[in-house]
């Protein structure tokens, strides 16, 4: 017999079932090719290729997530105030706040392969990447709050763009950012003065300033895009978590439209009603989807409610603070090295509260309102809305609507009733999770090589096992590869290989 001896790092997936929505496969049998990490046309001579069984299988690009928390002062400030749940009690499941290493292994053995930490304050990101080069086996990033810091502001306020972009890429250069993010525009110098937790609209000027969070957003928009970073503008918007802040939002998609950004945990910034009503809760996802539809630009990641005990953590110290006056729990303020802010409190989202109930139905009426799959990204805000690990769960909820309505079934009366959640029938296919999952936030994110199985991508690979079922499917793949190296298998660490953390290039600020 002719041809090379196999090497460990040559690999060939046989007799898999594809869902590859980049290269337009979906469901169909073919074998990929692994060769130093990467996917590889299928070779003139396959001997040196190690056969690895994946008959039966359904095989998906690894899992990318564009919107967590895994990183730096306010994850380690959740672990100490909810030990507990740090810890994870005999039957809860699982740790709201692992520690790094058990992050990155209940990451990959769930199918991950690259995750971002979605809010580093730049004074932050050292410690931060001294945490992340900690995280086992996924590749991994930071955006970064680069907007709470007074030159960035007072150069935001300037027609001329010259000196923003100079300092947006400094930022991102200095602390090896990914992305640049916006924590409630503005938000801080109204926090920092004092205004705490009420409404301010895009329009309301800074204090002392004449910058307005609406121009700060553009400028910052196209500074980011001026700049070529692989991944728009990451937008919180301001007013989140209270209600009627669905008008908020709908004005920073229509002023944001035509210029690329992306709307961070959209489900937070859905609700109508006013603020002394309860009863007027409710959804305003309808006018708020139907505009997201016509804006190409725009991207979106949901920010889904699941029900159970978790820790909120948010750069958008107003908003920590309506929480911690609405729940009566304390709150941890931390000062974000004082460029910004950031509030840590427990939280339990319960069926029966109509609150939670109105955000977990928000949720999923944003998942299943929107057209296009491949500009929404599943996210639960990690760890705010809910663990990461719930994702399978919420998988179900998308792709399964008699699960869905038996889950509707449970919760508070008045939601049931009102939301336009019981008259929604569409399930997502493995298709369409494929695409929520890893191909739309490996796009969105900037990372050609990730999110899909074409040649010359990354061998982050997932074989899970066809499975009714979908949240069982979904939390337990057969098999999980990271860069060609198998690292779970059933649930079971295999490997852990170190991951690397992405940083991007900033293109020359001149103008
Ligand atoms: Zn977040």
């Amino acid at each position: 017999m002719t041809g090379s001896a196999p090497r460990n790092d040559r690999l060939v997936l046989v007799g898999g079932t594809i869902h590859d929505p980049a290269t337009g496969r979906d469901g169909v049998a073919a074998d990929i090719w692994i060769e130093a990490g990467r996917i590889v046309a299928p070779p003139a001579d396959p001997a040196g290729f190690v056969r690895v069984d994946a008959g039966g299988l359904v095989v998906m690009p690894g899992g990318v997530d564009l919107h967590s928390h895994v990183a730096g002062p306010k994850v380690a400030a959740g672990r100490r105030i909810a030990p507990q749940l740090a810890r994870g009690r005999r039957g809860d499941t699982p740790a709201a706040i692992p520690t790094i290493h058990a992050t990155g292994a209940l990451y990959a053995a769930l199918g991950y392969t690259t995750v971002f930490d979605a809010a580093i304050a730049p004074a932050a990101a050292a410690i931060a990447h001294r945490e992340l080069a900690e995280l086992p086996i996924l590749d991994k990033g930071i955006y970064l709050l680069a907007a709470d810091r007074a030159d960035v502001l007072a150069a935001a306020g300037k027609a001329d763009a010259a000196e923003l972009r100079r300092l947006v890429a400094a930022t991102i250069q200095a602390s090896r950012g990914w992305a640049v993010k916006v924590a409630n525009p503005g938000g801080p110098a109204f926090w920092k003065r004092g205004r705490r937790g009420d409404h301010h609209d895009l329009d309301t000027p800074l204090p002392g300033e004449s910058l307005t969070p609406r121009i700060l957003l553009e400028r910052l928009a196209e500074a980011v895009t001026d700049l070529g970073l692989p991944h728009p503008l990451h937008v919180h918007t301001a007013n989140l978590g209270l209600p009627g802040n669905w008008r908020t939002l709908h004005e920073t998609m229509t002023s944001l439209a035509g210029r690329r950004a992306h709307l961070a945990h959209v489900q937070f910034h859905s609700y109508s009603g006013g603020d002394l009503d309860e009863d007027s809760f409710g959804s305003g996802v309808a006018p708020l989807a139907e505009c997201f539809n016509r804006c190409d630009d725009l991207t979106a990641d949901v920010g889904q409610v699941l029900f159970g005990g978790t820790v909120a953590m948010t750069g958008d110290s107003a908003a920590a603070e309506h929480l911690a006056h609405a729940t009566g729990v304390p709150l941890v303020s931390h000062d974000g090295h004082l460029e910004g802010g950031c509030g840590i409190l427990p939280i339990a989202y319960k069926e029966k509260n109509l609150i939670h109930a109105w955000q977990w139905a928000i949720g999923l009426e944003w998942f299943l309102s929107v057209t296009d799959p491949w500009r929404l990204c599943l996210s639960t805000d990690h760890p705010n809305g809910a663990h990461f690990t719930a994702y399978p769960h919420l998988m179900r909820l998308l792709g399964d609507a008699a699960f869905r309505r038996e889950a509707l079934a449970r919760i508070h009366p008045r939601v049931r009733s009102r939301s336009p959640l019981s008259s929604i029938d569409r399930e997502y296919s493995l298709q369409e999770l494929c695409i929520v999952s890893r191909a739309a936030p490996a796009r969105i994110a900037g990372l050609p090589r990730k999110g899909q199985l074409g040649v010359g991508a990354d061998a982050d690979i997932v074989c899970y096992r066809p499975d009714r079922d979908l949240a069982a499917m979904f939390a337990m793949p057969a098999k999980v590869f990271k860069a060609g190296v198998l690292v779970a298998e059933d649930g079971q660490l295999r490997a852990t290989p170190a991951g690397q953390t992405l940083t991007a290039q900033p293109a020359s600020p001149a103008a």
